[in-house]
């Protein structure tokens, strides 16, 4: 790009560590980062048949279904972070909303039935090139029917919550704003950033 341009995004760390693509996905070339003729900053381009490819965050939905003064969480039974607890949550599929996702996630890992309430969280985890959203949930029952997903699906007081062996960062940041808002006796929403 020409000096006195707007400044050039080179592709940082963080960018590469998030990258899903590494081959074309129409020729299987391996691909080159650069930047396209009109463009700003650096893409995956195949050498080849130069097709761009155009790579943006994944959104992870989910929900924190609560009844009573109890959290229903859900033990891992997959990588990453297998045995580890998780509040049910998973990758937006095509074709939903972020609310349909969250209930479906819900559902498949946890088999619960829940009536979705307000957005709750929307945390930017950067590094991995994801925007993790989840909403309060109210369950509906206890019959609880984890999917293949999930080890185990149980009920949490707070201070039985295993802080130590959570899977993800947002899910902990998301109980700890959950807990703290039920103190105050009022929920808001809570946008963050996961270093
Ligand atoms: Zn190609």
């Amino acid at each position: 790009m020409a000096s006195g341009g707007p400044a050039v995004p080179r592709y940082t760390e963080a960018m590469l560590l998030a990258s899903r693509i590494r081959h074309c996905r129409r020729c299987g070339t391996a691909i080159e980062r650069r930047t396209p003729p009109d463009d700003n900053r650096e893409r995956a381009v195949c050498p080849a048949c130069g097709e761009i490819h155009y790579e943006n965050p994944l959104n992870v939905v989910g929900t924190v279904p609560v009844w009573g003064e109890q959290v229903l969480l859900c033990r891992r039974a997959i990588e990453p972070r297998h045995g580890f607890w998780t509040l049910p949550a998973g990758f937006m599929e095509l074709g939903e909303s972020t609310a349909q996702g969250a209930a479906r996630e819900t559902d498949e890992e946890a088999g619960a039935r829940i009536e979705l309430q307000g957005l709750f969280t929307v945390l930017n985890v950067v590094r991995v090139g994801q925007v993790h959203l989840f909403y309060r949930a109210r369950l509906l029952d206890t019959d609880f029917a984890p999917g293949s997903e999930t080890l185990e699906a149980r009920l949490f007081h707070e201070h039985e919550v295993p802080w130590d062996e959570l899977a993800f960062r947002t899910v902990r940041q998301t109980l700890e704003h959950f807990f703290d808002d039920r103190r105050r006796g009022q929920f808001g929403i809570h946008c963050g950033d996961i270093a």
